[in-house]
């Protein structure tokens, strides 16, 4: 039986490298993004997840292809600054993209999994959780979505379906050598600091993913897993 699964954020970055390993694995994909994608574009839903209204219309249209089973929450933003300069603007837009999206996309996807008694949602998170300079609203966000994960997971067990948590190192996208650009010492520090010696790959990130999407995996919930080449064992990128 062929699933359907939608990637927030699928046009670049993680995410593409996740649409496409879904897609690989069977999962009629689609790609709710803002940016405009370089192939798939019959897939993708062009969508703000910024205005819940754009989402819900972007699920309305998508349901017309049947139950959606699969959700992962791979969009998000990551406006840095230190906590003296972090503005309310910047933290309304981070929280609305990166915590209230995702709580959005997963209430429009939750009566078709209850009603087919199967689904799988993957958080994307971030280590900077864990705590990193310059990121009082990012941390929070992505904090905050990991909680939101266990919630999940303890009220929709009960119908088959599992959330779980990726929480990526730094991997080389267009966010990450925003923020970290490659010509700064700190960013040659972060490399440094890696176990495996490389930052990972969008790649590293859909292996876990297609993990925790697979229907064989029904009896892990609620689960975090680290990709990170290692990182969050070292000193880290503080
Ligand atoms: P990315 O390269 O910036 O890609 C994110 C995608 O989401 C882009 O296509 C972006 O479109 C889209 N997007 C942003 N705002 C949107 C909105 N309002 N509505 C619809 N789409 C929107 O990011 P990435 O590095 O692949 O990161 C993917 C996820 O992994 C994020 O949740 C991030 O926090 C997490 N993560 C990344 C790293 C890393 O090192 N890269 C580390 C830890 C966690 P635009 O380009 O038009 O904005």
């Amino acid at each position: 039986m062929t699933r359907t699964a939608v990637v927030t954020g699928a046009s670049r970055g993680i995410g593409k490298a996740i649409f496409n390993r879904l897609s690989y694995e069977g999962w009629k994909t689609f790609n709710l993004d803002i940016l405009v994608p370089e192939e798939h574009e019959g897939s993708w839903i062009a969508t703000d997840l910024t205005n819940p209204v754009s989402i819900s219309n972007a699920f309305e249209m998508l349901r017309e292809n049947g139950p959606i089973t699969g959700l992962v929450n791979n969009a998000g933003v990551a406006l840095v600054d230190r906590l003296e300069n972090s503005s309310l603007n910047d933290f309304e837009r981070t929280m609305a993209i990166n915590l209230r999206a995702p709580m959005l996309c997963a209430q429009e996807v939750l009566e078709d999994m209850k009603q087919e008694q199967f689904g799988r949602i993957v958080n994307i998170a971030s280590r900077a959780m864990m705590g990193k300079t310059h990121r009082t609203a990012y941390g929070a966000s992505k904090g905050g979505i990991a909680a939101m994960t266990r919630v999940w997971a303890l009220e929709l067990a009960e119908h088959g379906i599992t959330v779980n948590t990726i929480a990526p190192g730094p991997i080389a996208t267009e966010m990450f050598t925003h923020a970290n650009p490659p010509d700064m010492p700190r960013t040659q520090e972060i490399i440094g600091t890696i176990p495996a010696g490389r930052l990972g790959s969008p790649d590293d990130i859909a292996q876990g993913v297609a993990f925790f999407m697979d229907e064989r995996s029904g009896f892990i919930n609620g689960q975090l897993l680290y990709i990170c080449g290692g990182i969050t064992l070292a000193r880290g990128g503080s």
